[in-house]
Formats: C-alpha cells, sequence, structure tokens
C-alpha cells in the first residue's frame, strides 16, 4: 500500500484563514497551528466516545483527547446529564457551592497525597499557586526544575537550561524578565550528580524541586524509581518541598497519579485536565499544615473568580465518579498495554527504529533504537521529519494524534477493541511508509 491522497480541508481551510484575522496564528494555543506537521490545522466540529469530526465531514479515532482530560472520551453522557443538570441552576456565583465540597470530598478520601486543596481553572495556575505557595511556606526564592518539563506559562517556568550543568535558566520565551528566570534553576533530568551539585551551591536558596510526575511533554521522559526516591530524599535533607506536577500524570496513570506509581509522597501536588472531565478546572493541594499558609488563613494570596465554578466542577464529579469504580484504571491500562506491545513487535520484528514508550494509558511513539529515553538530550530532534510523515499518513486513513512528535498519545476508556485494531492496522501503514519510502 502507498500512501493515501491527503483528506479534504477545505472547510478547514477556509475557517483557518478567517482565525488568522483574529488570532495571533490563527489559534488559542500555539501547538494547534499544526507548525510541526504537515497541512493546515483542522477545525473541529464534534467528539463522541473516541472519535472526532472535522469542519469538512472527515473521521478520525483520536488520540489526543483534548491533551489528556478525556480520559472517558468525547460527550461522555454521564458528564453531560450532570453538567446539563447543574447548569440550571446558574453558571456562576463566586461564592462557595456544595459541588465544590462533593468534588473535594471525592479527591481527599481517595488520595493519601493531599489533605487540604484549591481549585483553579487552568494548570498553569495550579503550578503558579504552588510555586508560590513553596516559596512562601521556606521563605526561600529559588525553583529547581528539569529540562525537558513543562509545567505551564507561569514565566518562571518558561525557563531553559543555560550552558553548564547547574546553571540559573535562561528564559525560553520573549516577555519574561531575566531576573526572574535567574530564581530558576535548571537541570537535567535522571542525572544525581547535577541535583547534588545544585543543592551545594544553593545552599538553603531552593524552596522547591517541581517535576512532572511522569514526565510527558517532550516526549515520554520515564524515570527510574530510583531517581524520585533520590529526590525525595534530598529535598527532605534540604529543607526544600518537592513539587509534582500531576497536571497529566493525575488520574491518568491512576486515581492517585505518579506520586501512587512511584511510592512517593511530594509535599505539594498539582493537578488539571482530567480533575476538570473537560471543562477548566486546576487544583493544587498539600498537607493541612503548607495548606494552612493560602489566604485567607496564611499570608499566600491566591484567588479566582471562577475558580470552583460550579458547572466546572458538576464535570469533575462525573469524572472522577467514573474513575473511582474498581477496575477502571486496570481495564484501561490492560487495553492501552494490548495495543502499544503489538504495535512494537511490529516494528522490532521489521528492525525498524521505533519505540512505543508506555506508561498506563500513555504512549508516545519515538523514532529512535534507544530502549529508554530518560532526559531530554536523549532526544534525537531530526527524527521528527519521520514522526511527519507518520501523522500525515494517519490522519489520511482516520487517526488523530496530536500535532507534534513530542506530543504524547492518550487510550480512552471510549476505545474499543474495533477501534485500536482499526488505529494498529493504519500504524502499521504509515509505520512501512516511514521507513520504506
Ligand atoms: N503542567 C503540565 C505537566 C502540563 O502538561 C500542562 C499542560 N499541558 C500544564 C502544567 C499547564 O496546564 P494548562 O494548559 O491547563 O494551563
Amino acid at each position: 500500500t502507498g500512501s493515501k491522497p491527503d483528506i479534504s480541508r477545505v472547510k478547514s481551510a477556509e475557517l483557518y484563514e478567517k482565525s488568522k484575522t483574529y488570532f495571533p496564528g490563527g489559534v488559542n494555543s500555539p501547538v494547534r497551528a499544526f507548525k510541526s506537521v504537515y497541512g493546515t490545522p483542522l477545525f473541529i466540529e464534534k467528539g463522541d466516545g473516541c472519535y472526532i469530526w472535522d469542519a469538512d465531514g472527515n473521521q478520525f479515532i483520536d488520540f489526543c483527547g483534548s491533551w489528556g482530560p478525556l480520559i472517558l472520551g468525547h460527550n461522555n453522557s454521564k458528564i453531560r446529564e450532570k453538567v446539563t443538570e447543574v447548569m440550571q441552576n446558574g453558571m456562576s456565583f463566586g461564592a462557595p457551592t456544595a459541588l465544590e465540597n462533593e468534588l473535594a470530598e471525592l479527591i481527599i478520601k481517595n488520595n493519601r497525597f493531599v489533605e487540604k486543596i484549591r481549585f483553579t481553572s487552568s494548570g498553569t495556575e495550579a503550578v503558579m499557586s504552588a510555586i508560590r505557595l513553596a516559596r512562601g511556606f521556606t521563605g526561600r526564592d529559588k525553583i529547581l526544575k528539569f529540562e525537558g518539563c513543562y509545567h505551564g506559562h507561569t514565566d518562571s517556568l518558561l525557563v531553559k537550561a543555560g550552558s553548564g550543568l547547574v546553571t540559573f535558566g535562561e528564559t525560553s520565551s520573549a516577555g519574561v524578565p531575566k531576573s526572574f528566570a535567574e530564581e530558576t534553576i535548571v537541570i537535567p533530568l535522571n542525572d544525581t550528580a547535577a541535583i547534588e551539585q545544585a543543592f551545594a551551591q544553593f545552599k538553603d536558596q531552593i524552596a522547591a524541586v517541581i517535576i512532572e510526575g511522569i514526565p510527558a511533554n517532550n516526549g515520554l521522559i520515564i524515570q527510574d524509581e530510583d531517581y524520585i526516591h533520590f529526590l525525595r530524599k534530598i529535598c527532605t535533607k534540604n529543607n526544600s518541598l518537592l513539587i509534582f506536577d500531576e497536571v497529566i500524570t493525575g488520574f491518568r496513570v491512576g486515581f492517585e497519579g505518579a506520586a501512587a506509581y512511584y511510592g512517593v509522597k511530594p509535599d505539594i501536588v498539582t493537578y488539571g485536565k482530567i480533575i476538570g472531565g473537560g471543562l477548566p478546572v486546576g487544583m493544587y493541594g498539600a498537607s493541612a499544615e503548607i495548606m494552612s499558609h493560602i489566604s485567607p488563613d496564611g499570608a499566600v494570596y491566591q484567588a479566582g473568580t471562577l475558580s470552583g465554578n460550579p458547572v466546572a466542577m458538576a464535570a469533575g464529579i462525573a469524572t472522577l465518579t467514573e474513575l473511582n469504580k474498581s477496575s477502571f484504571y486496570k481495564d484501561l491500562n490492560n487495553k492501552t498495554q494490548d495495543f502499544v506491545a503489538s504495535i512494537q513487535r511490529f516494528a522490532t520484528a521489521r528492525n525498524y527504529k521505533f519505540k512505543v514508550f508506555t506508561v498506563g494509558s500513555i504512549f508516545w511513539f519515538a523514532f529512535t533504537d534507544k530502549d529508554k529515553i530518560q532526559s531530554a538530550d536523549d532526544i534525537d530532534a531530526s527524527s521528527m521529519e519521520k514522526f511527519k510523515i507518520m501523522h500525515r499518513e494517519l490522519l489520511n486513513r482516520g487517526i488523530y494524534l496530536g500535532p507534534s512528535g513530542y506530543e504524547v498519545g492518550f487510550v480512552s476508556a471510549a476505545h474499543t477493541k474495533i477501534e485500536l485494531e482499526k488505529a494498529k492496522r493504519a500504524i502499521f501503514e504509515a509505520l512501512d511508509l516511514v521507513f520504506r519510502s
């Protein structure tokens, strides 16, 4: 089989022309602009289960899932019904509601890592607030982050490694003051010497170490369990807080996220995406003692007009109620692992330089022959050309992956054996085309 003809993008292209007159790059979040893959962005019209349809009527099996939130698939009836019911009573009060208690109880009763929480409206906000809390709690200013982890677009985290093993960060976005970046130390993942050196060099200055529970924004960079335990120990030893940014991994690799996956207790956790079931919700949480520093109890200010919004809480309640059922994760993870294992077997049998890295229902297609990818430096940027070809071939076969080779894919509860079989066949064909053309 050869390449398939490109799908029709007449309506999407028309909408894109218009959107470019309204929004920078025609989009409200950069990766949506399809800059790293072929063609113009697809404008999505509707979703149902594991399917989405674009403005031209093309149908796709979706492995992006709105970048993670849709663990139950698109337009889940339980979420829709709950949201519709709650909406009948109005959409925002800026006052406490019983729904916030209900979602909080679902989380706190089933999570060993948080005693008190605060809802925000995005992952970025959750992380920004967690950082402020860590600084307020410790009375220290510096933050240590890892090259290859993304934590949203808060100023102090839009920072990349400078030259040298342990460096102040350099801003990775215009508009971030150099002085802010100087409060952020950036080191490679999976490197015990680097973090030891950082703690020696910046003794008693580091408020917190922040890491993605399982780094999943720059490929899937799975860390050894030992390394995560090491981070816990070195933070404790230096009276610094360990922050797990679980915006992707929270409620994804299990109800209690990566913290339970590794058996490591972070001091502060952040959630986003799944917690809102597709509506804008973020959350940060910690022990009651640490959270007592948040205003109005404590001196660390943080607020939000739409925080705890009742409609968004309803979506969260409906979602987490499903996830809390006994075999939810076992079923989802087993299904995903069968799917990726057969893709790996296919590629290995043909000697393709291709690896699927995976945890739970997260997977990442890497054009590499490395068995492990544990730091950003392990990723070969030139391999992204192969992803571009694969992405196009998959779209043309009705399979939708996020439009960048650095993005992970997600399997949802709505993907059945039928769609996974269909997706597998398309992936096999795409791989043959990538490696044989
Ligand atoms: N942290 C992590 C680990 C993320 O993956 C993301 C979003 N991809 C964010 C923070 C930011 O979340 P949001 O886009 O909701 O602001």
